[in-house]
């Protein structure tokens, strides 16, 4: 298990580079400005097919940087109605996935990675069986709803969802930082959700830079000896360092916070288990009233023990019922695309199982 260091240095994106480099041309500004409203404003994905700028300028982008804007390439691609799931090369062969939601209303959410593989073991997860391969970078993270964009899709909200503990690497924090920036993706920081197993220094640094970025806490127990059996990561970080972490995060950024769990079926979906988890949410007093409990129906994967199984509607219901009526605000999480394995990190895992090459 490995922590980055607070601070990336000297962090410069493609789009300095870009920057930088018609700056080194000698062109006016407006040259950037052209640039990236032909690959945010008109999806163009290709240097070369900049015709607003002159031929000497697309040649020179295109052999400094790579003609395609995009650094990731698509290997694999699963869709169903609702969803679309990708899975990515990366420029050093590593893989990470993406899944595009689509929902009824017409809004389109997409679920990013943040790490090729996970270092964090949690032992219901088809990405900690991976282990971690390397961090992605902030451009690499971005690269992903890059590619979406390009592709037509419109991005209404991102969740780091997908492989990987977003807060365990520093470039998220760069690449949210891309992700809001006006004259790149635009993207509200309110749209941006973050979810994490509990790296406490690093939740309360997200709610310091990011106050209006969402928090999400994925707790999975309420029960110290079992979330660490889960989720090893709580022998560093127990349950009630978690929970005063959301009091601040509440208190610092004045929104909402989410906590996630998993239901799955005879492990941790016990009416026991609900009153414990109200208790917990109801413990935090005022706090409380702004902590919003997700339930999620666990979704097998050929590499989670076999003792792990989906819980049905009905189970997830009543637990949602307990949590209700001891005034805790719980849903249960619409799930999208179990056919085409959409629940994170299950496309990469089936895939380097299957794959007969190291991924
Ligand atoms: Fe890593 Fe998240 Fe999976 Fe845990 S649940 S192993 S932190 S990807």
């Amino acid at each position: 298990m490995s922590f980055s260091s607070d601070f990336s240095p000297r962090f410069t994106s493609k789009y300095d580079r870009i920057w930088q480099y018609l700056r080194d041309q000698g062109a006016p500004d407006f040259r950037y400005r052209q640039v990236m409203q032909a690959i945010f404003r008109d999806r163009i994905g290709r240097f070369s097919q900049m015709v607003v700028l002159p031929e000497r300028l697309r040649r020179g982008l295109a052999s400094h940087l790579d003609d395609d804007v995009v650094d990731l390439t698509r290997v694999a691609m699963r869709q169903s109605e609702q969803a679309e799931k990708v899975l990515y090369g990366l420029p050093d062969g590593k893989r990470v996935e993406a899944v595009a939601l689509k929902f009824q209303a017409g809004w389109e959410s997409f679920c990013i990675s943040s790490q090729s593989g996970c270092g964090f073991g949690c032992s219901f997860c088809a990405t900690g069986r991976v282990g971690l391969l390397r961090n992605m970078t902030a451009d690499e993270i971005t690269d992903q709803l890059l590619d979406f964009h390009l592709n037509g899709r419109v991005i209404d909200s991102v969740s780091f969802m997908g492989m990987g503990e977003a807060l365990s690497n520093v470039h998220t924090f760069d690449a949210i930082r891309l992700m809001t920036r006006p004259d790149l993706f635009a993207l509200s920081p309110r749209r941006i959700t973050v979810s994490t197993i509990g790296i406490v220094p690093q939740m309360d640094r997200l709610a310091r830079e990011f106050p209006q970025v969402n928090l999400t806490l994925s707790l999975h127990s309420p029960f110290d000896e079992q979330r660490s059996a889960m989720m090893p990561i709580n022998r560093r970080y127990p349950i009630a360092e978690l929970m005063q972490a959301l009091d601040r995060h509440v208190r610092t950024t004045g929104r909402k916070a989410y906590i996630a769990y998993v239901l799955i079926r005879g492990v941790n979906d016990s009416d026991e288990h609900a009153r414990a988890l109200a208790q917990l949410v109801t413990a935090r007093f005022r706090q409380g009233q702004l902590l919003h409990v997700s339930l999620i129906r666990f979704n097998e994967v050929a590499t989670a023990p076999e003792a792990f199984a989906r819980i049905g509607k009905a189970g997830a219901w009543r637990f949602g019922e307990i949590l209700n009526r001891h005034k805790v605000k719980a849903t249960v999480r619409a799930s999208f695309g179990n056919d085409i394995d959409a629940a994170c990190g299950q496309l990469f895992a089936n895939y380097a199982l299957k794959a007969d090459q190291p991924p």
